[in-house]
């Protein structure tokens, strides 16, 4: 089948992207287990974390197939499998945790910690076992996941905007909904409109924030952000957290950092009000360090990190979509371009440029 393999990363390989090849010859070889569900990919956002993961940044295990970020059709479930039926449509979750431990038990599977999210090899090419990437693997004809792991959501929601709620928007409205837990009235800056920073703008919005303030590189982005609920704009200011003081005097109730940057962090802290909150939630490289002044946390501030968006996959990706459904959760214009796999590194060149919120790749 077709499948988009990473062979090694830019770090080890010397090349811009790493050495990728687009192939037929992708063979899904291990068995659909109790608990399984294969699943036929049918639509697969381009997230920064797969051009970071070409690029090194992440340093983890090859040859794997890449993607993290799908939706599709379940093809086949194991014999212990009762939380969907084969034809459902579903939203892949990224997060393998166990269901068993005391932090999932809490309703908190981020932070599971079991070792069932092991590395596993479900693919091979010509012979060779490859990994599973986020054990997911969305840039593939068909991949198995765990049955937590595929989220059944109404068929009406095109596969393309489903997609984008297994890594985009639910990191970026889980940021406002179950990090930072954003109040009626509150307000919030983001820095970085891409497909995270427009979810954390849209569910800002949808939380009733007074103003939201979106800051990006990209004057494209003004629209865009304002079309998801941000009040105001702010391009590429030499000075981000005076830039806000300018706006809200007294500072922001939370800042988003969705770049992934340590100067953006440490304006982020900058703008954040007394009493408010900083969400670092841009990936940055596994040995980036940021430095503030500790005096600027002093006055009740909060640093929170986020890991994909604090997710209860199978309780907000039902949410998210029923939003969809009433018109409430714009995924629609999320999606800019919808390409084939052929299209990968022209859709990692709109990465870097931040141009578009969202390429979607399709397998067929
Ligand atoms: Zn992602
Ligand atoms: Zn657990």
């Amino acid at each position: 089948m077709k499948g988009i393999v990473l062979h090694s990363d830019a770090k080890s390989s010397g090349s811009q992207w790493g050495e990728i090849e687009i192939t037929d010859d992708v063979e899904l070889f291990a068995a659909v287990g109790p608990r399984d569900v294969k699943v036929r990919i049918e639509a697969a956002g381009v997230c920064g974390s797969d051009v970071a993961l070409a690029s090194g940044k992440f340093g983890i295990p090859t040859p794997l197939v890449m993607g993290h970020e799908g939706a599709g059709i379940v093809m086949e479930i194991g014999d212990a499998v009762t939380s969907c039926q084969v034809g459902d449509h579903v939203v892949l979750s990224t997060l393998n945790s166990c269901g068993h431990c005391s932090v999932c038990e809490r309703g908190e599977p981020t932070l599971c910690g079991n070792p069932r999210s092991e590395w596993r090899m479900p693919f091979k090419l010509r012979g060779e076992e490859l990994y599973q990437f986020a054990q997911t693997s969305c840039f593939a004809q068909e991949t198995i996941v765990r049955e937590h792991q595929a989220v059944t959501i109404p068929k009406e929601i095109p596969f393309p905007a489903a997609a984008l709620i297994g890594c985009g928007v639910i990191t970026g409205a889980g940021a406002i909904f179950n990090r930072a837990k954003v109040a009626f009235g509150d307000t919030v800056a983001v820095i970085g409109a891409g497909g995270v920073g427009l979810s954390a703008i849209q569910a800002a919005q949808l939380s009733g924030a007074s103003r939201i303030v979106a800051i990006d590189v990209v004057p494209e982005k003004e629209e865009l952000a304002k079309k998801f609920g941000a009040t105001d704009f702010i391009l590429s200011p030499a000075d981000p957290a005076q830039a806000v003081l300018e706006i809200i005097p007294a500072g922001v109730n939370h800042a988003v950092e969705a770049v992934g940057s340590p100067q953006l962090l440490r304006e982020c802290i900058d703008m954040a009000a007394n009493g408010g909150n900083i969400v670092q939630l841009g990936m940055a490289d596994i040995d980036t360090e940021a430095s503030y002044t500790m005096y600027s946390l002093y006055q009740n501030k909060t640093l929170m990190g986020c890991r994909y968006g604090a997710a209860r996959p199978r309780a907000d990706f039902p949410m998210l979509a029923d939003l969809y459904m009433q018109g409430k959760l714009n995924l629609d214009d999320l999606v800019s371009q919808v390409v084939t796999f052929e299209s990968l590194f022209d859709a990692f060149e709109e990465v870097v440029a931040g141009k578009v919120a969202r390429t979607v790749l399709q397998p067929y």
